[in-house]
């Protein structure tokens, strides 16, 4: 697969529309866009494809992308979404030429739709939703004419300016744009323009009770600030004529926007719909919308993914027209190398198990002596340099690194083997207390004094090294460990989506043991402990506050495990076709 974002000339769908329009002429060559987010919920991955597309183009264009909030529903909005949304955007590298609100655009669009009632091309329909809903008729079949289609554009001004002043109650009557109730595109059936709500709009307060609808709203506030290029989902592709149509009868101050189409994100093991990420938050099944299992981008920040991965991830993936999923293992293929290129290297032993080393040596008093080793920071980095970490006669290592009674082909330590301690020592184990389960308590071994860091001198090679942390220097910290929220690959395929969830999904490990040097670790970034995977540092953890580490992701490349058996399925299924083609020339024969 080519990465897209190697290639110097990108083409898909919207650059080689774009292309196309800089050389015709239209729009005079400028290219401007948006990303309309309606502030009813947090950003997530599915929007940064939006936001990586809209903003892109625009800056390889040399053209402009917006902000706009299209705030023209007014339940549900709030100041906590748009502030996240802001920020969410500076933390993804993007900044908008402008933010604007669909809202500011009331007035205007109001105008626009007397101007449509006068052409005789809106009417005031007293019917209720789902009578409008049910003449709309169905798919290669006409539907039905409101017995109200037929009122004059005087009778329908008056009314509309009624509906405007109060004069009815919360959908009493629709505005709906007067098109042809038999056409083949449903969206054009006389779609709803507006409709009566009395609720307070959070920044028009209670000026209006009358609200338009997204189809009436999108294309002008487009045009109204000058949108060349909209780009929106497919979900809309049906929605075209009517956003051309409506733009087609109004009198705009400058050439019409064009919208064009691309595909969703969609991903596997995840959900990206709003309404099912706030039942996520709601039932409780996750900490709330910051939860580093979410998809949103507040999740994944918290969680460790770096902006340059999401971006790279986005870029990778491209722009098509058709709906797809693509593997999450491939996402957290771009954030691994991503932190394997700029994480440091720390150890931190997650469930603990202590190793006394019986010969390590005590100084004058009595205590054992501490030594410092030279650890490497970043082996990709060599500007990353070294740090010295101290090493004395108690150590922990994980407790899975041990075995009293070791399967085969278990090559890490055992009573009489050796193995090295990651820029230590080697050190063999001799034998091991355990309680009245049978659980190992304590480990005892002897150390090489000759083989300081991890070589011996007379060449001889152990099978294994495990990290460790000198027992007297490690800090304390809480450690958790994420599997995927959703088990299903496609959750909800069958049923409801929550019946799909992880059964557990998180573990905490509250005893980890840490090297010193992450007690300096700053909130938000990612270090790699050793042997274990990429873990973010918590960013909301109060400083004095033993540290919290969120697992980002394993260090294993499960993205390349998935290529390969697809390139098998592929070969075996060629060679199959190969044996079939040969069989009937035999036949034929
Ligand atoms: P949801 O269905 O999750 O509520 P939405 O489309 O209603 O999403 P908006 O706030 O209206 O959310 O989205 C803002 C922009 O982001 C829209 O242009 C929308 O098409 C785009 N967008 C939303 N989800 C995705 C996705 N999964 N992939 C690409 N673009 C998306
Ligand atoms: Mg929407």
């Amino acid at each position: 697969m080519s990465d897209a974002s190697e290639d110097p000339v990108r083409e898909d769908l919207i650059r080689d529309k774009i292309r196309a329009d800089n050389e015709a002429g239209t729009f005079d060559g400028r290219v401007q866009t948006r990303f309309p987010p309606e502030p009813n919920g947090y950003l997530h991955i599915g929007h940064a494809k939006s936001i990586c597309t809209n903003f892109g183009v625009a800056e390889e264009f040399g053209g402009t992308c917006n902000l706009r909030f299209d705030d023209t529903n007014p339940a549900a909005e709030d100041h906590e979404f748009i502030d996240a949304i802001h920020d969410d955007l500076a933390w993804l590298g993007f900044e908008p030429g402008g933010v604007f609100h669909a809202s500011d655009y009331f007035g205007q669009l109001y105008e626009w739709a007397e101007s449509l009632i006068e052409q005789g091309l809106a009417y005031v329909d007293d019917q209720d939703a789902e009578t409008i809903s049910a003449q709309r008729g169905r798919f290669g079949e006409p539907g039905e004419d409101s017995p109200f289609r037929g009122r004059s554009p005087e009778e329908n001004l008056g009314l509309f300016h009624q509906m405007r002043d109060g004069a009815f109650g919360d959908g009493d009557k629709v505005l709906r744009a007067k098109i042809d109730m038999a056409h083949p595109v449903m969206a054009m059936r006389d779609p709803v323009l507006y409709r009566i709500r009395r609720v307070p709009h959070q920044r028009t307060g209670d000026e209006w009770i009358l609200y338009p609808t997204y189809d009436w709203a999108h294309g002008q506030s487009d045009a109204i600030e000058g949108v060349t290029h909209s780009l929106c989902t497919l979900e809309f592709e049906d929605h075209r004529p009517l956003y051309d149509w409506c733009l087609e009868h109004l009198d705009l101050p400058r050439e019409k926007p064009e919208q064009t189409e691309f595909a969703r994100l969609n991903l596997t093991h995840t959900v990206m719909s709003k309404r099912l990420l706030k039942r996520l938050v709601d039932d409780g099944v996750v900490d709330g919308w910051d939860d580093p299992r979410m998809p949103t981008l507040r999740g994944l920040r918290k969680r460790g993914y770096p902006a340059e991965a999401i971006r790279a991830f986005i870029d990778h993936i491209g722009i098509a027209k058709t709906n797809s999923v693509v593997e999450i293992e491939l996402l957290e293929s771009f954030v691994r190398r991503h932190h394997n290129e700029h994480a440091l290297r720390r150890m931190a032993v997650l469930d603990p198990v202590k190793v006394v080393i019986t010969n390590w040596p005590t100084d004058d008093s009595g205590a054992p002596v501490v030594e410092h080793v030279e650890a490497v920071n970043n082996p990709e980095d060599d500007a990353a340099g070294t740090r010295q970490v101290p090493f004395s006669g108690e150590l922990w290592i994980e407790r899975a690194d041990f075995e009293l009674d070791p399967p085969p082909k278990y090559y890490r330590l055992t009573p009489g083997r050796e193995v090295r301690l990651r820029a230590g020592y080697f050190i063999t184990a001799t034998d091991a207390v355990t309680d009245a389960d049978g659980t190992v308590t304590e480990i005892h071994a002897t150390y090489d004094p000759e083989t300081r860091g991890g070589q011996a001198p007379d060449g001889r090679k152990v099978k294994a090294t495990i990290h460790w942390v000198s027992a007297a220097h490690a800090i304390d910290g809480t450690v958790h460990l994420y599997e995927r929220l959703f088990a299903a690959e496609h959750p909800g395929s069958d049923g409801d989506p929550m019946d799909d969830l992880h059964p557990a999904s998180r573990e905490t490990l509250s005893a980890a043991k840490l090297e010193p040097a992450l007690a300096d670790a700053e909130p938000g970034t990612v270090v790699q402990f050793e042997r274990l995977g990429y873990f973010a540092v918590d960013a909301d953890t109060a400083v004095d506050a033993p540290p919290v580490f969120h697992r980002t992701v394993g260090l294993r490349d499960e993205w390349a495990n998935i290529q390969k058996r697809q390139q098998n399925q592929a070969k075996q299924q060629a060679k199959q076709r190969a044996k079939q083609h040969d069989r009937k020339q035999e036949q034929n024969r």
